[in-house]
């Protein structure tokens, strides 16, 4: 560690269940080693097929902003936050103001690394998964430039960007277009707890009925790639996020 501050990973989602789905493996090991862990969210859910008790869309959301809260304390996760987006629109927002949304959070939590979805939407290739994944890219790269935003706080170079990126497709589902890995996490340790936090998404608990044989097969392992870094170097295979940080 470069300086007495602890390590810092930021997170960043689509829809509350997206951060035990996507990325509890990540976020719980990360914690478990004393690393301080931020999950931002663009929307609350609203859209969603399963809706749990939930008359109008305001309830579902209302609902799936504690489910998002619940499940990031079983993660460990030391903030989290839902910003107010609309499920299923990320692709009409203005993309400006997003990013400087991101920006201003990472200039504030100053993160070392941040993962996100690929541009691929992820497993089920939601376009919200995809303008997430350009979202914190521009943010990623627009933090560190004294040029962008300069009054959205002191530049922040993260170390790392990472897209989550998959070894296996879901079954009956249109496939997407994954990046290759340079990250394999062993997740197996964790992996009872990732169901727990899925387990507090109550109103999405059909998913889980549906795809819990599946996902027990491959909930030992997450996959990540490398997308940025301020240092120029050729990929190579890690079983870290912060390998030598
Ligand atoms: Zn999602």
């Amino acid at each position: 560690m470069s300086d007495q501050s602890p390590l810092k990973l930021l997170c960043v989602t689509a829809h509350p269940d997206d951060e035990c789905f996507g990325f509890g493996g990540a976020l719980m090991l990360a914690a478990e080693r004393g690393i301080e862990t931020y999950a931002i969210c663009f929307t609350d859910g609203q859209a969603a097929t399963n809706r749990g008790t939930a008359v109008t869309p305001a309830e579902l959301g209302r609902l799936r902003r504690e489910e998002f809260a619940a499940s990031c304390k079983v993660l460990g996760v030391k903030r989290h936050e839902v910003l107010d987006y609309q499920d299923g629109q990320l692709e009409f927002a203005d993309f400006s103001k997003a990013a400087a949304l991101l920006v201003e959070r990472i200039r504030a939590y100053r993160p070392n690394v941040v993962i996100t979805f690929g541009g691929d939407g992820a497993m089920n290739t939601h376009a919200d998964h995809s303008m997430v994944s350009f979202f914190t890219t521009a943010a990623f790269q627009w933090a560190a430039q004294a040029k962008r935003f300069p009054t959205l706080g002191p530049i922040h170079s993260a170390d790392r960007l990472y897209y989550a990126t998959s070894s296996f497709f879901f079954p009956g589902r249109p496939a997407p277009l994954p990046a290759p890995w340079t990250v394999t996490l062993d997740t197996s340790r964790v992996q009872q707890r990732k169901f727990e936090a899925f387990r507090a998404h109550t109103t999405q608990l059909p998913l889980m009925v549906r795809f819990q044989g599946f996902f027990e097969q491959r909930a030992s392992q997450e996959h990540y790639m490398l997308a940025a870094t301020p240092n120029p170097q050729p990929a190579a295979h890690t079983t870290d996020l912060f390998a030598g940080l």
